[in-house]
């Protein structure tokens, strides 16, 4: 018998090789075991453009209304994509449009297995990455400076009134940028920050360049630290300290520490250094992420993008070994919040074994190509994308 899983589940189908082995996870990993419902949306880029992008709109708000959504990597589209797949235009960023109409925090997890060690000799337990997922350069406006000429920041108040700052006066051609955030998502970041650092009893570090920017970075620290303020018994309690490091310490700290702690960082630093500690901890298939929403919506998918090299392998007809673990834990990562929110036990009970069943194949030695380079096993096997997870699917 099947396990039922009782609220529909938001799925968010995607492109090149992530497309591949997300539907062979549905076929060896989920259908064979569970009863769900999958309200199902196809982000392949072509579809979106067929719907003018309606259908990544839709996506994020079904999950706005099920609670729970997984996602496959998608292709960003630009000039060459645009050729490359006849698109009408260069869309945005999917994960932009579905992190702005969630708001919320993108919260990075590299998977730790025994027999894979961190490239990073000090690192012995895992660093997770807050990302506060709203605005900056992800929401920014830019113009080309084709010419001598100055620009202004101008902010017209409600009632009309015209503050006016010179950004540069240009005596040759540039360019320039505007970008905001508000104060409510930088709060709502804070929060969702403290309560995983709660929950997971570990630190919080926090790190901007306020030395620099004392307005955009010294208020987002300011509002940061307040929120840190109002829960510090709480913080207290369960033995988390709260520490400020500007982003360029943060960095040269990170890289003699042990790990075990949060970096809640700004948006354009959180993108840069997930990618950095998914590599520091073995392979960038080995990283999850989940966007939490201040109102508890959860989406969760693999951290790397849609692996267009291996997908054009494929294509050719050649073998491939792609690591499907981060897209996996995607799945299980969405199946046990879905559970948990359900309370059917069954189910968290479900993405645990599957969890346990990819690490477990990793440590019998059965690994794709990316992870038997830098295995401690004596006789590591490298399996193909489709074997590996057939291997999971064995051991399920
Ligand atoms: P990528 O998909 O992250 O892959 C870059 C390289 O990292 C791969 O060529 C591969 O290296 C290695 N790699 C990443 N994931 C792997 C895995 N699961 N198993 C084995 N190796 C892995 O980045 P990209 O190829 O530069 O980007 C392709 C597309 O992804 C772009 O169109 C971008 O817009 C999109 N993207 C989407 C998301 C998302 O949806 N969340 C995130 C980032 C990028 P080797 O070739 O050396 O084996
Ligand atoms: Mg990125």
């Amino acid at each position: 018998m099947k396990i039922k899983v009782n609220t529909p589940l938001v799925e968010l189908d995607g492109d090149e090789m992530t497309r591949i082995i997300w539907q062979m996870i549905k076929d060896n990993l989920i259908y064979p075991f569970l009863d769900v419902d999958l309200k199902y949306f196809d982000l392949h880029v072509s579809n979106r453009d067929k719907t003018h992008d309606s259908v990544t709109i839709d996506s994020a708000l079904a999950i706005r209304e099920f609670g729970v959504g997984v996602k496959c990597a998608t292709i960003t589209p630009d000039t060459e994509r645009v050729k490359e797949y006849s698109l009408t235009k260069a869309w945005p960023s999917p994960n932009g449009t579905i992190r702005t109409i969630l708001d919320g925090t993108v919260f990075r997890k590299p998977i730790t297995i025994s027999n894979i060690p961190p490239a990073v000799r000090s690192w012995k337990k895992p660093i997770l990455i807050g990302r506060h997922a709203y605005g900056d350069i992800y929401k920014c406006s830019e113009l080309v400076v084709p010419e001598a000429g100055k620009v202004e920041l101008v902010y017209t108040t409600e009632s009309g009134k015209e503050v006016r700052k010179l950004v540069h006066e240009f005596d040759s051609p540039g360019m320039v940028m505007g970008y905001h955030n508000s104060s409510a998502s930088i709060k709502h970041f804070a929060n969702s920050c403290i309560t995983l650092a709660i929950s997971e009893k570990i630190d919080i570090w926090f790190s901007a360049k306020d030395t620099i920017s004392k307005i955009y970075h010294g208020t987002f620290r300011k509002i940061f630290e307040e929120q840190v303020q109002l829960r510090q018994k709480e913080i207290d309690k369960a033995g988390v300290t709260y520490k400020y490091f500007l982003i360029d310490d943060a960095v040269a700290q990170l890289m003699k520490h042990e790990g075990g702690m949060m970096l809640a960082l700004m948006n354009y630093d959180g993108d840069v250094l997930s990618d950095l500690v998914a590599s520091g901890f073995g392979s960038l298939g080995l990283m999850t992420s989940v966007l939490v929403s201040p109102d508890n919506k959860y989406e969760y998918e693999a951290a790397h993008g849609t692996v267009k090299r291996h997908y054009y392998q494929h294509l050719k007809g050649e073998v491939t070994s792609t690591n499907s673990i981060a897209s996996i834990f995607a799945w299980s990562g969405a199946l046990y919040k879905r559970g948990e929110l359900d309370n059917t036990e069954e189910v968290c009970k479900f993405a645990e074994h599957l969890e346990a069943s990819v690490i477990k194949t990793v440590e019998q030695g059965y690994m794709t190509k990316d992870l038997v380079s830098i295995t401690t096993h004596s006789n590591p096997k490298t399996l193909n994308t489709e074997e590996f997870v057939k291997k999971v699917a064995e051991l399920l």
